[in-house]
């Protein structure tokens, strides 16, 4: 679809103060004090809110249909089965209701249910749902054929006719052919204000707005809205005055007001809520219910006079209770979802159990061993290094830590999709022609060199970056030395440079020859720092550190640290050496399916090129992952080993793509559905992701970073 539903806060605010409104409608809040201004509260004001909702389906599910067949196929189906779920949900709660206002003696029964399934609704306010998906309906087919002027005039059309059978009734009425025209309408439904008549033209005005793609300006549409709206009272308080309305609902100046209206609600840019989106559905669905319980609250506590008496309160207190009850609805419904998510292991086929509670844990670590100024940059790439980047971060986030560095552009624009505050750092190259993208998600580029510089400066906008010196690693970043190109560098003034940073080469080994190299990095790093300050430039927030930076070289004064594998509670390869220890604890466990157990004779083979075969009866255990979802291929052949019930299976013969093979002669009792440990507690053994590392001859970032997508993750906490 086109329209990403980002940035629509003016419309998700409105959607409450719409579902508010249509409480006000059902409440009558000022009909104690003066019956004028109810109607022009309630019957004009407030009759903004039916077609705002029909203007949202329009403006988001139209335009989508416009498209490819398949969309159109796909947003209708969508649209149907949600609304349609949720019709019939309404359906069933007011059921009790209309059982005890006697709804279901009222003669003819199947017929009466019919229309009101249809048309009018089973319950006074259902009338809405229906409205829209017929609504829908007939824009969706009409859209399909004609052009969207051409389906907004046959819609006006139905309007009009809707029009003279509700505010306009009066003049209708008065001739015999529209009299009996009427009559006959009114015999399949109650009122035009209906799916036929009402929804279509407010739904084609959604799409016609979110077609044209303009950028709307502020001024020109409140005015055009104060105009058209008074207007509208003016047209309503007019045919009020003669007494011409059947019923209410609709306007002939309520489609400019509505244009103009959610014109100015697209200007107000901001965070999408889709809280707020479930709020006004919830608040929509249930207030009459709250109204039929704030009434017997009112009589059970003797308070009539005033929750009933006052007409103000009343509406208050249906309102109150309404969003309280749509709010722990919604509560309810999100711990519900998180609780489904950490029992779903049941059911995977592999996966990696992420303990969110030492992921925090770990950071408070790191953070004692930091100087008090340094902040932590936590480094989430690849993926965060298999923990899977958003939930990572929005853990961290939670954890205060607000400085994340990735590694691709889209690493960070996914980040930022996904509402993770805070800088966010792209270590590697992006290309120029991407610069939009930077400024657009608030992404801070790494200068990778004195060129690269001018290239990202000539664009003429205002990037923001970290200058990256390259101090002896010899990948990224301008050499410490050049330092004309440095000057110039910090010279570029579309560059924001919030920060300058070097990487270390060998931060991990404690040998005095690759310490001597580390201190004679750490030291042309400040020297050329101290260059640029003596030229008056601000090489900003500084660092150096990355994880075993900060193990090893703790003292170092700098404003970040930027660290990866030390937050996820590993170190590279096994018992190595530093010069701090930090009491880090592994995030990631990581965890397979038994697909099914076998027995096979001394002579025969597992897997391909039969690189097993066995020398005497074995049993054997088939487990569902493979080197495409990360396990090194290098493990094959008994160099690696997976846990069971507590003890070791070796793996055997040649692992494949989707699964492997492992040894259990020496396991009783493993049954197919049985859970493997590859990385992780079982029991009272363990196996870390060092060791796993070490025996494929790699280092657990590696290790760690390849964990395929097929792998679920699943995330402990507490909630
Ligand atoms: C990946 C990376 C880090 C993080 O390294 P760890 O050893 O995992 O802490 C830090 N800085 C740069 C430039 C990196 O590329």
């Amino acid at each position: 679809m086109t329209n990403k539903r980002e940035g629509y806060a003016g419309i998700d605010i409105f959607r409450i103060a719409a579902a508010i409104m249509i409480i006000a409608i059902h409440t009558s809040p000022l009909v104690s004090f003066s019956h004028e201004a109810d109607f022009v509260l309630t019957r004009i004001i407030a009759r903004v809110a039916v077609p705002f909702f029909f203007m949202c389906t329009g403006y988001f599910l139209i335009p989508g249909c416009t498209e490819s067949r398949e969309n159109r196929k796909r947003v209708f189906v969508k649209f149907l089965s949600k609304t349609g779920f949720l019709y019939g949900a309404a359906i069933l709660i007011y059921i009790p209701v209309n059982i005890y206002s006697g709804y279901f003696k009222e003669k003819p029964i199947i017929i009466n249910i019919t229309k009101d399934i249809v048309f009018d609704g089973t319950f006074y306010h259902l009338w809405y749902i229906p409205a829209s998906i017929i609504g829908f309906m007939i824009v969706y087919t009409l859209t399909t054929r004609l052009s969207l002027k051409k389906v907004f005039t046959l819609s006006f059309i139905l309007y009009l006719i809707g029009l003279f059978g509700d505010s306009y009734y009066g003049i209708s009425e008065k001739f015999d052919a529209a009299n009996s025209f009427y009559g006959t309408l009114f015999s399949y439904f109650d009122y035009t204000r209906n799916g036929l008549f009402f929804a279509p033209v407010f739904i084609v005005l959604g799409a016609i707005i979110a077609k044209s793609k303009r950028e709307y300006s502020l001024r020109k549409n409140l005015v055009g809205f104060a105009l058209a709206f008074s207007a509208l009272i003016a047209e309503a308080l007019i045919l009020h005055h003669y007494s011409l309305q059947r019923h209410d609902s609709m306007y002939i100046m309520l489609i400019p007001a509505m244009l103009f209206l959610f014109r100015i609600l697209l200007i107000i840019k901001g965070e999408s809520q889709k809280i707020l989106r479930d709020i006004s559905m919830l608040v929509y669905i249930l207030h009459p219910l709250c109204i039929i319980f704030v009434r017997g609250f009112a009589k059970v506590l003797k308070l009539e006079v005033y929750l009933i008496g006052n007409s103000l309160i009343h509406f208050i207190a249906v309102t109150v209770a309404t969003i309280v009850i749509s709010v722990v609805l919604i509560y309810i419904k999100k711990q519900l979802d998180t609780y489904k998510r950490q029992s779903q292991p049941e059911r995977c086929r592999a996966w990696a159990e992420i303990d969110m509670d030492r992921l925090k844990h770990n950071v408070n670590q790191l953070k004692l061993l930091l100087p008090h100024d340094c902040q932590l940059m936590a480094v989430v790439k690849s993926n965060a290094y298999g923990h899977g980047d958003i939930e990572i971060s929005k853990s961290l986030n939670k954890a205060g830590v607000y400085a994340f560095a990735v590694a691709t552009l889209s690493e960070g624009i996914e980040l930022r999709n996904n509402k993770i505050k805070g800088e966010i750092l792209i270590l590697g190259y992006t290309h120029p022609d991407e610069a939009p993208l930077l400024v657009r998600y608030d992404l801070t580029q790494t200068v990778v060199d004195y060129e690269y510089a001018e290239i990202l400066d000539s664009t003429g906008l205002k990037i923001k970056v970290h200058i990256k010196i390259d101090t002896g690693m010899h990948r990224l970043g301008e050499t410490n030395d050049a330092l004309t190109n440095l000057d110039r560098t910090y010279n570029c003034k579309n560059l924001i440079v919030g920060g300058t940073y070097t990487h270390l080469s060998s931060a991990d080994s404690v040998e005095p020859s690759n310490i001597i190299f580390t201190k004679e990095q750490i030291k042309k790093f400040y020297s050329t720092l101290n260059y640029l300050k003596s030229h008056n430039r601000n090489p900003s927030k500084i660092h150096i550190q990355s994880s075993y930076g900060i193990l090893n070289y703790p003292e170092l004064d700098c404003d970040y640290a930027r660290v990866g594998i030390a937050l996820y509670g590993v170190l590279s390869k096994e018992n190595e050496k530093t010069k701090i220890r930090a009491a880090l604890e592994p995030v990631l466990s990581l965890k397979a399916r038994i697909v099914l157990t076998k027995e096979i004779q001394e002579g025969e083979s597992v897997g391909y090129g039969r690189s097993f075969i066995a020398v005497k009866r074995t049993k054997i255990a088939v487990l569902c992952i493979g080197y495409a979802d990360g396990i090194p291929r290098s493990l094959s052949c008994g160099k690696g080993y997976v846990l069971i019930k507590g003890k070791k299976a070796p793996i055997i013969g040649n692992i494949c793509m989707d699964q492997l093979t492992v040894d259990i002669s020496d396991i009783p009792d493993v049954q197919q559905g049985d859970i493997a440990t590859l990385i992780g507690d079982d029991g009272n053994e363990a196996i870390t992701a060092e060791q796993v590392a070490s025996l494929a001859g790699t280092i657990t970032n590696e290790l760690l970073s390849r964990l395929g997508n097929r792998i679920e993750r699943v995330y402990k906490k507490v909630v």
